[in-house]
């Protein structure tokens, strides 16, 4: 059977994560999560005390970063340099460098290598901003998740609130963060997070999780058209 590539594409809180989580799962496929990357290159930055305008040393800290998605019984795990950052790439502050540095030419080229390395095989789920678009336009079949922006500040509330504790967040700083980043995601120069042209759209916004992996999975079974 073809080993396919599939991408999943979409804002924050979209559900992108869930969804191509258990697509793999279904498929029998690797899952890969670019956020995860590029939250790996803001904790290095943010470790070395990257100062925003200095883009050489950006670049001097990619150079020195290697990253495997490990399996384990409680999921996915991400190595960087051969340490577990599964946890401490989930803070609030995390997702905001991650925004910021994602922006650079220097990290993006980087990771796009990191990235194409990985999917080489296929049979893989690949899930992030720009990966139809961008780092496989050719993949074998695309999706584009959105949900409406008070679903997934609701989402995105509920995820952070479960990791950190209900009274260490505030829902307006959850908006106000989500709208932040999907603003900078989408109005970036350089792979702005949009649409690939022939990606299939799916509004989660109605949609229990199953059902949004269900009618992917038909798409990819070829029985919806
Ligand atoms: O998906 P996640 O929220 O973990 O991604 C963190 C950040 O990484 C995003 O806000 C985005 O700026 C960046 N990103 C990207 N391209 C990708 C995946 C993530 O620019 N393919």
């Amino acid at each position: 059977m073809k080993r396919l590539l599939i991408t999943v594409d979409g804002p924050s809180g979209a559900g992108k994560t869930t969804v191509s989580r258990l697509l793999a799962q279904r498929l029998g496929y690797r899952y890969i999560d670019t956020g995860a990357l590029y939250r790996g290159v803001a904790l290095a930055a943010s470790r070395k005390k990257w100062a925003a305008d200095d883009d050489s040393k950006l670049a001097d800290i990619c150079s020195k970063l290697t990253f495997e998605f490990r399996e384990s019984p409680n999921g996915q795990r991400l190595y960087m340099n051969g340490i577990d950052i599964t946890e401490q790439i989930r803070t609030p502050e995390i997702s905001m460098l991650a925004s910021d540095i994602s922006a650079r030419r220097c990290v993006r080229q980087f990771l796009l290598k990191v990235q194409k390395k990985m999917a080489k095989d296929g049979a893989v789920v690949v899930e992030g901003r720009d990966i139809g678009t961008v780092v496989f336009p050719n993949a074998d079949m695309k999706f584009y998740l959105d949900a409406d922006h008070d679903t997934r500040v609701l989402r995105r509330y509920k995820e952070l609130a479960a990791r950190m504790g209900r009274t260490h967040i505030r829902l307006d700083e959850v908006a106000k963060a989500v709208t932040e980043r999907d603003e900078r995601d989408s109005s970036r120069s350089l792979a702005p997070l949009k649409p690939a042209r022939d990606a299939i759209r799916i509004d989660s916004t109605l949609m229990e999780i199953e059902e949004v992996v269900d009618l992917m999975h038909r798409y990819i079974a070829g029985i919806v058209k």
